[in-house]
């Protein structure tokens, strides 16, 4: 579902990417880890364009978006286009503090989608009541705690009705306590069949829920493969370095 092959990506000198390829199939959950600065946000923002590519493909579903030819830059409607077929969940939750939480989830519908107010609201209640805030839909974002906030903005996601989910240490700015409300919103994603691709620092639940687990380092992938196998046991003495610091 989604496919990078030989995707390069620098600032400056530092080169951020160093040839990634890697296939997240379609309906599996893939946890990326990583140390700091290996690149792991960089990859996901690569897969939704919010950074460029220099070089390589992206396959989201059937698109494909070529960098092999760096003067062939795709243009800004391609880029909206290719943008709309992923989901992502960020660290910080950028909802719009002036909207309320319906509208928030409304939004995209509404000004990209053209959808009908009508029919964006009552998709917006489905999904809030999807991820367990129905009651909050009248609420403005600021009343709303931080797991709460986290769960609307997975529900605003949902509403372009993405082909798979990209999170970004979706839970890394939450109290530990409001971790488990959100984690519980992507298992239950997990069970349906989305395709998702995440960064996480909570490997137990890398473990549990993800299918395959991506260790990066200093932006190449090192090891990849079967959760349980990379967690429990891995192979490269790199990534047992990185999970030791977990134990
Ligand atoms: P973390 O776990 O801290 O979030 P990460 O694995 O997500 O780290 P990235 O954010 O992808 O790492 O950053 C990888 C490298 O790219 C870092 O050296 C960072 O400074 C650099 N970098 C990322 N974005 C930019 C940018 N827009 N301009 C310049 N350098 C950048
Ligand atoms: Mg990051």
């Amino acid at each position: 579902m989604i496919e990078l092959i030989g995707v390069k990506k620098s600032f400056g000198n530092n080169e951020v990417l160093k040839d990634i390829t890697l296939d997240v199939a379609k309906g599996s959950v893939v946890a990326l880890i990583g140390p700091s600065g290996s690149g792991k946000s960089t990859l996901l923002r690569s897969i939704n364009l919010l950074t460029v590519p220099d070089r390589g493909f992206i396959r989201v579903g059937d698109h494909t978006m070529d960098f092999s030819l760096p003067y062939a830059l795709p243009r800004d409607r391609e880029l909206a286009a290719f943008r709309a077929r992923t989901g992502m969940v960020f660290q910080s939750f950028n909802l719009f503090p002036h909207m309320s939480v319906e509208e928030n989830v409304m939004e995209g519908p509404v000004t990209v989608l053209r959808q009908p107010k009508a029919q964006a609201r009552q998709l917006a209640r489905e999904l809030l009541a999807k991820v367990g805030l129905a009651e909050k839909a009248e609420a403005q974002p600021d009343s709303l705690s931080g797991g709460q906030k986290q769960r609307v903005a997975i529900a605003r996601a949902l509403a372009m009705k993405p082909e798979v989910m990209l999170f970004d240490e979706a839970t890394s700015a939450l109290d530990p306590e409001l971790v488990g409300e959100v984690l519980a919103v992507v298992r239950s994603l997990a069970a349906e069949g989305m395709t998702m691709l995440l960064v996480t620092h909570e490997m137990a639940f890398a473990r549990d829920v993800a299918d395959r687990v991506i260790f990066m380092r200093d932006g190449c992938v090192v090891e990849e493969g079967e959760a349980r196998q990379v967690i429990d046991n891995p192979a490269h003495p790199a990534t047992r370095s990185f999970l030791s610091h977990f134990h």
